[in-house]
């Protein structure tokens, strides 16, 4: 079965032609699974040993560039300084660049099969607002910063697979697009990769997302969410000569409460918080406005489509309660509606997809083990429209993500670089052995 998806891959990768010619003897390669003998041989390929070389000898030019880029800084919705600094990069090694409408960076190596294409993607964007001090900060093998993984590591390994290809004079045959893409983290909605999609749909065989560090796991589940606020207004008054008014704080009090009573299943796993509250204007007025914003996840889109449906059937009833319970509806009623501040579509990758096995390949190649996530990345988009996609981290180690104590250690980031290259390569395929 495991020999099968690796014949599997690379079929579906149309690489046969070229691997074939150039297999090495068996005995040669020091793996045991025929997976694994599979992807040795793909990888055997010169180039491809150039290009996995490169890395190793250019530890020091990938953590300086980390920190540089680390150090510009991408608050959401202001990503354009970044994103030119990327730019750069990616021209300085043969691509073709351009930004897109959306802000989205566009690096292109073009296939000898150019109406498909494969995007290797890394966000630019930071949850951090302007004015975070983003200074990189270092301590023996670690680096300090806000963004310095999320996403400092998938940009930066973004830059140097592509300069690694280049420098290792690959062609591919499925034009590759590394994409430094805008909007990924909270309000930015995915806008970046959304866009992407639209733009190349058609085109598009396969998305791998560099997000973060590590390489102990492959996110093949997105997770579906919804953002939501619910506001509820009124005419507002003074706490004592206008009391019995329909105030909308009780209001959405109420509602929150019928609210909290939903029950969720456990499997799938599905969840909600109420996030943040605002409203009212002093502790002696009536308000006239209130608003709630509310986070629901699941493994389901049914259950979400569920708990939507619950808000908005909670605070109908809790304006209703209120209005009930009203003395002096004179004055005027409370106004209600529940807006989609944000939406993740779920999906889900394939077992059998070649890109899992171009994956799992890789990991063969490089003794790596990782378990499948689910979560919520720029992966979800094209998921969510059945366009085989993953996201994994980039190497090394990080932790602290969306904290101002967030740090990085690239020891063995190497392995993060070389999977993420494989797996890339493994579903373009590659066009020559020589690079002509
Ligand atoms: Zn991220």
């Amino acid at each position: 079965m495991m020999r099968k998806r690796a014949l599997q891959l690379f079929v579906n990768c149309a690489v046969v032609s070229v691997i074939l010619p150039s297999m090495p003897a068996r005995s040669a390669i020091p793996f045991s699974s025929g997976r694994a003998v599979h992807s040795a041989q793909f990888a055997q390929n010169p180039q491809t040993q150039a290009a996995l070389a490169w890395f190793k000898s250019h530890l020091a030019w990938i953590n300086d560039e980390q920190a540089r880029l680390t150090e510009i800084p991408a608050p959401p919705f202001a990503e354009g300084q970044r994103a030119q600094a990327v730019k750069v990069l990616l021209a300085a090694f043969g691509l073709e660049v351009h930004l897109d409408k959306a802000g989205n960076v566009i690096g292109e190596l073009r296939g000898t099969n150019e109406r498909e294409v494969v995007l290797i993607a890394a966000h630019l964007d930071t949850v951090f607002p302007a004015g975070t001090d983003v200074r990189v900060r270092r301590e023996k093998d670690r680096m300090y910063a806000p963004g310095i993984s999320d996403n400092g590591t998938g940009l930066v390994s973004l830059v140097a697979i592509a300069r690694a290809l280049h420098e290792a004079r690959i062609k591919p045959q499925r034009t590759i697009l590394f994409v430094a893409d805008v909007g990924e983290e909270g309000e930015g909605n995915l806008r970046g990769m959304r866009a992407l999609v639209e733009t190349y749909r058609d085109r598009l065989k396969a998305v791998v997302v560099l997000d973060g560090s590590g390489t102990d796991h492959v996110t093949t589940k997105a997770l579906a969410s919804r953002r939501m606020e619910a506001v509820i207004t009124g005419p507002g008054g003074h706490s004592w000569s206008d009391f019995g008014i329909p105030n909308p704080i009780n209001a959405l009090v109420r509602g929150s409460v019928r609210f909290l009573n939903t029950r969720v299943p456990a499997t799938p796993r599905t969840t909600f918080n109420l996030g943040q509250v605002e409203g009212g204007t002093s502790v002696n007025s009536i308000p006239h406005e209130a608003r709630l914003k509310v986070d629901v996840r699941s493994e389901s889109e049914d259950e979400l489509l569920r708990l939507e449906n619950a808000l908005r059937e909670c605070m109908a009833a809790g304006v209703r309660d209120e209005m009930e319970s009203a003395r002096d509806r004179s004055k005027g009623k409370l106004e209600w509606k529940v807006e989609i501040l944000g939406s993740r579509p779920g999906g889900e990758l394939a077992g059998d997809s070649p890109l899992l096995a171009a994956l799992r390949a890789a990991d063969d190649y490089v003794s790596n083990a990782s378990r499948i996530e689910r979560a919520s990345t720029d992966a979800n988009i094209p998921l969510s429209l059945g366009i085989d996609a993953i996201a994994i981290g980039a190497g090394g180690n990080g932790g602290g993500a969306h904290s101002l104590q967030e740090w990085y250690e690239p020891a063995g980031r190497e392995l993060g670089l070389q999977r993420a290259l494989l797996t890339t390569l493994g579903v373009s395929g590659i066009a020559n052995e020589k690079g002509k």
